[in-house]
């Protein structure tokens, strides 16, 4: 393996025009996709692969027939009208660009066979559950990844580090032997708030969930003091490691929660890409979530990381002492055991 890692990114164009946001942000999320492959092509060297858009077949392996049907009703409407109780919006056509962003991770996983490192931008559609959409996700698409790999045998690990807590994610996944890092805001009523941390996983999921939910406000070195709890992952010795790369905990998101820099997920990348090295492990990474100005400019942060290649250009952010604390004590309580 190259101490750079080969990296592919799965890219459509039709990515440029696919948003499930509310209608208030839809812009924001489009503009940084634009953004983020104008910044990946100038920064990165990738290849860059053409997702295959999935079946029906695949779409009711993780969804409810009657959601499946619904999603198919609502695409042929010829307005805009929403999926949940008002964030996930459908749109005429939404289901075939559901199909595509499905595929593009049953593409990922297929080139993951012969490369270190795959990331799908517009991916990691975390909240949706089984039979319904959720939080501008109205497929999931990580799960279908993650439950696909468990059906051919794999380890699989996930770290999700998106500013939101993967609650559909961790549903599908709650009684199964996948390991789970969740990073993410977290005060009980942050959307979408869930994520205690005494939630482990039931029957053989049991100890294979943490939930490490950050105070509002945490910063660079809080974030680093969670990433510490990789080490698990390191200890799990995974085949496949699913990185939900979500960057809207940056600071200036518009959906306000975090207060960490592109410096956090560029480490995160490091840190990737060290375990990877360490267990021989093929990473799939997804873009997750990211409403801000800097959303772009994190996630090739993270790509770089991967590649091995320090960005550290923002003024790194600190916590104060009492946040600082609770964050150590948790990851503390996790790395002892004791919870
Ligand atoms: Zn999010």
């Amino acid at each position: 393996m190259s101490s750079q890692g080969l990296l592919g990114i799965i890219w459509h164009d039709r990515y440029l025009e696919i948003s499930f946001s509310h209608p208030m942000i839809r812009d924001l999320s489009k503009r940084r996709i634009r953004e983020f492959i104008e910044l990946a092509r100038q920064r990165l060297q990738f290849l860059e692969i053409r997702p295959e858009p999935a079946t029906e077949e695949d779409l009711l392996r993780i969804h409810a027939r009657e959601y499946v049907t619904k999603l198919k009703e609502v695409s042929k409407l010829p307005y805009v009208g929403f999926l949940d109780e008002g964030d996930t919006v459908h749109y005429p056509g939404i289901f075939e660009d559901v199909l595509l962003v499905l595929g593009a991770t049953k593409t990922a996983l297929k080139y993951s066979e012969f490369l270190d490192y795959v990331y799908n931008p517009l991916g990691g559609f975390h909240h949706a559950t089984y039979g319904r959409a959720l939080g501008f996700c109205p497929v999931n698409d990580v799960a279908f990844g993650a439950l696909e790999l468990l059906r051919r045998g794999a380890k699989v690990a996930i770290v999700d580090v998106d500013a939101h807590h993967g609650n559909g994610l961790v549903d599908y996944l709650y009684d199964k032997p996948v390991l789970k890092i969740n990073v993410f805001a977290y005060d009980g009523r942050f959307f979408p708030g869930t994520g205690k941390p005494e939630e482990r996983g039931i029957g053989e999921g049991k100890g294979f969930n943490y939930n490490v939910g950050l105070p509002l406000g945490s910063g660079d070195d809080a974030f680093e003091v969670a990433l510490s709890l990789l080490q698990k992952v390191e200890e799990f010795d995974p085949t496949h490691v699913i990185v939900v790369a979500g960057v809207d905990g940056h600071k200036d998101d518009e959906l306000k929660s975090l207060n960490l820099t592109c410096n956090s997920y560029n480490l995160l990348g490091l840190k990737v890409a060290r375990l990877s090295r360490l267990t021989g492990a093929k990473v799939i990474g997804y873009g997750g979530g990211g409403y801000g100005r800097m959303s772009a400019e994190c996630m090739v942060a993270f790509l770089e990381g991967l590649k091995g290649i320090r960005n550290r250009t923002e003024t790194p952010t600190e916590t104060s002492k009492e946040i600082m604390d609770k964050v150590k004590g948790l990851v503390e309580l996790f790395s002892k055991g004791l919870i």
